[in-house]
């Protein structure tokens, strides 16, 4: 590669794993990073330094220095001094850097306790994403590319725009915003705008302001060079009024600079072949033993009884409206009807987790419940269960669905969003033609998803096709090779776009 080539990327996000995670965001951050790496880019990412959280794990984690570097953010007349530390992921050219701060960053969660988030959060994620150019700046890191996740990142954009705009070291710097969630925007009153640091003309309906609110997400949108969702189908979905919680009509005049690249996953963490987490090894040359031994160890370890006749599904989920569980507790008892077993293994929404936990009482050779956030039980899931529940409202790329597929666990999905750019529904065509991956089904309501579980819990009784389909989801490529190079072709057209913006700002 010309090292005129290469560009460097600072890739500014809430959570990265193995840092910090509560959802995809943390696995995505990363391991686009990584694929970047690969591909020869120079990548520093830069997360808030959740102390206590990353204490706690501090021997899976590689060293984390201080780097010395200390500075002073302004937030609403308050001076708030912050530091970096940083460390590089081994055997890459990854930077990474923690953003410290300890009364926003040293919690015991990321950004909510006991279902309430917390009441500075825009507080914290406006001094992080202010801190994100500081730390560029004076660790003088002359970012070309700077790519915003989520609107906890949301007001970087607004800034390069703005008050960082003329400074040397932002010179060709360009902002990619990527959409991974929607339904999370960063809403607060107005007031709060003095903790942006922007000035108050930016409080309108074009850049920052939406209903009444500052909107962190729109503000994003607003300001970046490129926009980027996280698979095709969820960048026209966001652009319809379903679909783009309020920001359609945003999205859809942005549409040229809108793109949907699909998420990769790790295959260096999420490989049935080498996953530590698992009690036996397997692929899609030999699946058996090793998947049967995993699906009788994850009964025992749900307290289930070990049945290998009966299909076992898994669902390792947030426990939020978004991902179908009411469409689960609608239909439980019709799908219990057949003789199935179900392991759930998830957080979020008492309403559902005191749900699951009843139904898992009340069922208990059938349900298992395991509440709270567990790694390697989620890999278990994956590897032991025959088909993988995923029934959700909406769904902007998903990852669990890509690692059911590989572990040759067949997804049970709704056509939307990630979902659907990436389960191939079992079909007699599809069977046919050896595209065959999961189960699809298009509305969102329960006798639909009791149908699909019925459809699914029948081609099981055909070890055969069964088997087939198994091989055709586990010899995909879901690496994230092919979404870097569409990631890194997205940056050349910001680039060219802070180039534009720059020409029309000298006339
Ligand atoms: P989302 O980001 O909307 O939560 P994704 O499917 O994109 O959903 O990613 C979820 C990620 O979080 C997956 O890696 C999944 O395995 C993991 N995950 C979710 N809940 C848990 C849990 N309770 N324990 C372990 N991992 C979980």
């Amino acid at each position: 590669m010309l090292t005129s080539d290469r560009l460097r990327i600072v890739l500014a996000a809430s959570e990265a794993v193995p840092f910090s995670k509560t959802g995809g965001l943390a696995d995505v951050s990363m391991a686009l990073a990584r694929a970047l790496d690969a591909l020869g880019h120079s990548v520093t990412v830069i997360v808030p330094d959740y102390r206590q959280l990353r204490l706690a794990k501090q021997d899976q984690l590689p060293v984390v220095t201080d780097s010395g570097l200390r500075f002073s953010i302004s937030m609403h007349g308050r001076y708030v001094t912050g530091g970096v530390n940083w460390t590089f992921l081994p055997e890459t050219g990854i930077k990474v850097l923690l953003i410290s701060q300890s009364d926003y960053f040293d919690r015991p969660q990321l950004y909510m306790e006991d279902g309430q988030g917390y009441q500075d959060n825009c507080a914290r994620f406006c001094f992080f994403s202010r801190a994100v150019l500081e730390v560029c700046q004076q660790m003088v890191l002359r970012p070309d590319i700077i790519h915003c996740n989520d609107w906890q990142t949301g007001l970087i954009p607004a800034l390069l725009h703005s008050q960082f705009a003329g400074r040397p070291a932002f010179e060709n710097a360009a902002s990619v915003m990527t959409l991974h969630n929607m339904a999370f925007q960063g809403r607060y009153w107005q007031p709060d705008m003095l903790l942006t640091g922007m000035d108050a003309r930016y409080f309108n309906m074009h850049h920052m302001e939406s209903w009444g609110d500052l909107n962190l997400l729109k503000t994003g949108i607003s300001f970046a060079d490129q926009i980027t969702t996280v698979s095709p189908t969820y960048a026209q979905e966001v652009c319809t009024p379903e679909g783009g919680e309020g920001l359609d009509t945003l999205l859809s005049y942005r549409s040229d600079d809108l793109v949907g690249i699909l998420n990769g996953i790790d295959t260096s963490i999420w490989n049935p072949a080498s996953d530590a987490h698992l009690p036996a090894v397997y692929s899609a040359k030999e699946i058996q033993p090793g998947k049967g031994v995993c699906k009788s160890a994850l009964q025992e370890r749900m307290g289930l009884p070990q049945r290998d006749r009966a299909p076992l599904f898994g669902m390792v989920s947030r426990m939020s409206d978004q991902k179908g569980f009411d469409l689960v507790a609608e239909c439980a008892s019709r799908l219990l009807l057949d003789d199935i077993q179900i392991a759930f293994l998830g957080t979020g929404d008492p309403r559902y987790e005191d749900y699951l936990q009843h139904l898992a009482i009340e069922n208990p050779s059938r349900v298992a419940v395991s509440i709270g956030f567990d790694e390697g039980l989620a890999h278990q899931i994956e590897a032991g269960a025959d088909c993988f529940l995923m029934p959700s409202r909406f769904e902007p790329c998903g990852l669990n669905q890509m690692y059911s597929l590989r572990y040759g666990t067949l997804p049970i999905v709704r056509r939307i969003g990630g979902l659907a750019d990436s389960v191939v529904d079992v079909q007699s065509e599809s069977l046919r033609t050896g595209v065959a991956t999961g189960f699809v089904f298009d509305d969102y309501t329960s006798p639909q998803l009791a149908e699909t579980v019925e459809r699914a819990v029948e081609l099981y009784r055909q070890p055969n096709v069964w088997e087939q389909v198994m091989k055709n989801g586990m010899s995909a490529d879901w690496s994230w090779q092919n979404s870097a190079r569409r990631y890194v072709e997205t940056y050349r057209r910001a680039l060219e776009r802070r180039h534009d913006r720059g020409a029309d700002n000298r006339q």
